[in-house]
């Protein structure tokens, strides 16, 4: 079967935003990865005209539908009602013999007695098919819309992750799988420039229509350059790999990973290498550092640990930062960033030590230092101590996140002998003082 796909996700706790549509996006990924192309993705909250207007129009212009949600058992549920709206809307739900012995058993296998409402999870419009559901009593429903010249698989899978899941794999992907024509990706992550500074090297790979197709995302200082290639299995990997060698290519040395590689694993890895040893002085970043360097397993190869200074007290206890250099420059301050980095380094006797300060807000900014300054510094054992200024856009979140980020972007070039390159977000030159 060919053409695209549409996924529609049912309940107003999506359209309230009160959880996360995170079937929507794992359905989009998996169909691409069976040679799918999700053509359209729409949220319709639990109303039974609004989920039938939805479901017709994308059953009207797509191959097919995958809905997920409203299979419960209480009233609120009217997928199956919309479900028959649409496929056949002259007729009524009909009990599904083979559902009602599916509920029965799974109550009975429970020792519990099943509530009379339950029995609406066996209904199904007479044209439909039920789909076994063995994680849960919602089954799915699989059926078949026509119109014209057009006809459109519909599979209703229930809410619940760990349900629907399952179903996907055992009904959609046989159904809907082509193993002939795929969909490649590849994400290759970036810091250092912005999303339009990056894509001007990118240049007209970038053109809309291209194949395979270039894009761009952005989060928290990290800039992924998106590459989709679509065709036959035989030649889209291909046509895919020469594309991401070529952005490689443009995009230079700002590209650090591929496919989901953590940043903080990259810098692990080149520690690993050369058998070097980090530490950290956090007080912006508050341990999210060092939370983003033990996210990565084996860590303790190569990161030796860090002190989080919060208060001035602490600077200057835990870190040695002299009292002085505090009082004259303020705790925010290229030379309090730089007198913690060297504490760290001597305290925690790693070969780089990484230090933090900054103002994530809402309050504490001023005119000279506003909100989203941030100093990184780094001393390594055995070359001059840098110091960076930072302004960063964004909430406190946003602040504290993209600090974390650039400063393992800042220890990266540094390990790459560039130590003073401009980065994103960055202010004025790096400040480079002896180690003494
Ligand atoms: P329902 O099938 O509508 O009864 O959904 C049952 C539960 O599944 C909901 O309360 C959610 O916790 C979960 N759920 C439903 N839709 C989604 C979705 N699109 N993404 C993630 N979880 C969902
Ligand atoms: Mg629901």
């Amino acid at each position: 079967m060919k053409g695209s796909v549409a996924v529609l996700s049912v309940g107003d706790e999506l359209v309230l935003g009160q959880i996360e549509d995170t079937n929507a996006s794992w359905l989009a990924r998996r169909l691409q990865a069976i040679g799918r192309t999700p053509g359209e993705r729409r949220t319709v909250g639990d109303d039974r005209r609004a989920l039938a207007d939805a479901l017709r129009a994308l059953a009207s212009t797509h191959a097919a539908v995958i809905l997920t949600g409203g299979l419960g058992p209480t009233l609120d549920d009217l997928t199956r009602e919309a479900l028959l709206d649409v496929v056949s809307p002259c007729a009524a739900l009909v009990e599904d013999a083979a559902g009602v012995e599916h509920l029965r058993g799974w109550f009975e296998r429970r020792g519990r007695p099943m509530p009379a409402s339950n029995l609406r999870q066996a209904m199904r419009p007479p044209n439909a098919r039920l789909l076994a559901n063995p994680h849960g009593t919602a089954p799915g429903i699989g059926a078949r819309f026509e119109s014209d010249a057009h006809a459109c698989e519909v599979f209703c899978l229930p809410g619940p992750p760990n349900e629907m899941k399952p179903m996907f794999d055992a009904f959609v992907v046989p159904a809907l799988g082509d193993d002939a024509h795929v969909v490649a990706t590849a994400a290759l992550h970036s810091i250092g420039l912005g999303e339009s500074a990056l894509a001007e090297f990118l240049g007209e790979l970038m053109v809309r229509g291209r194949e395979p197709s270039v894009g761009t995302t952005a989060s928290d200082g990290i800039v992924s350059i998106r590459v989709r290639a679509t065709g036959p299995r035989a030649t889209a990997q291909a046509a895919l790999e020469s594309t991401v060698a070529e952005c490689l290519t443009r995009a230079g040395n700002v590209v650090y990973g591929r496919d989901g590689e953590p940043l903080a694993a990259v810098v692990g890895r080149m520690l690993a290498e050369q058998n070097l040893t980090l530490s950290t002085a956090e007080s912006c970043t508050g341990g999210l550092l060092g939370a983003f360097l033990t996210d990565v397993a084996g860590s303790s190869a190569w990161y030796m640990g860090g002190a989080v200074t919060y208060a001035n007290e602490r600077k200057i206890k835990d870190l040695g930062v002299a009292a002085a250099t505090i009082a004259t420059h303020g705790a925010v301050s290229h030379e309090t960033a730089i007198e913690m980095a060297r504490g760290a380094l001597t305290r925690f006797n790693t070969y780089l030590a990484i230090a933090t300060t900054g103002i994530a807000g809402p309050s504490g900014g001023s005119d000279a230092k506003p909100v989203g300054t941030v100093y990184v510094a780094i001393a390594r054992r055995d070359g001059d101590i840098f110091s960076r200024r930072f302004h960063f856009p964004g909430d406190r979140t946003t602040v504290r996140r993209r600090t974390a980020h650039l400063a393992l972007a800042c220890t990266r070039f540094l390990l790459l002998g560039e130590g003073a390159r401009s980065l994103l977000w960055s202010e004025g030159e790096a400040v480079r003082v002896e180690r003494t």
